[in-house]
């Protein structure tokens, strides 16, 4: 068990704001900043650690479910581009961070990755009334 595992149980329970959908192998969910609007996270149900331990069927059961959160983000917040990131470095249960990006504060940033800003992530924390609100926008699409 770890802190996503613990992310998944709450989702499946009903009691975690933050909470979008569940799909066959994943939950996605909004993710704990809004510095990029949109941001999302998708965490898959099992504590495997990176994609290639997932079976070929499940990686494109993994990827698919991932394209149509993609898809969602994009119908709902129209960014100029999406960053995918999966590192599993801090915890290492698979997820994949859906980044919204957009051309205005690209050029701001000098195109960099979306953790080039990461010390200010945490003055753009939602409340639960904006995570549910962020949720059901998705959700919607879904
Ligand atoms: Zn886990």
């Amino acid at each position: 068990m770890c802190i996503i595992c613990d992310r998944v149980k709450m989702a499946k329970e009903g009691s975690f704001a933050p909470f979008v959908h569940e799909f066959d192998t994943s939950i996605l969910v909004i993710g704990e900043h809004q510095y990029f609007q949109g941001y999302c996270v998708l965490h898959h149900k099992n504590c495997v650690s990176d994609i290639t331990e997932l079976s070929g069927d499940n990686q494109q059961k993994y990827f698919s479910e991932l394209m149509e959160a993609a898809e969602a983000i994009k119908e709902v917040f129209k960014p100029d581009r999406l960053n995918f990131s999966s590192l599993g470095n801090v915890v290492s249960h698979l997820h994949y961070h859906i980044f919204p990006r957009y051309e205005e504060e690209l050029s701001k940033k000098d195109k960099k990755d979306p953790w080039a800003n990461a010390e200010e992530f945490s003055q753009f924390i939602p409340t639960d009334q904006e995570y549910k609100d962020l949720a059901s926008r998705i959700k919607a699409v879904l």
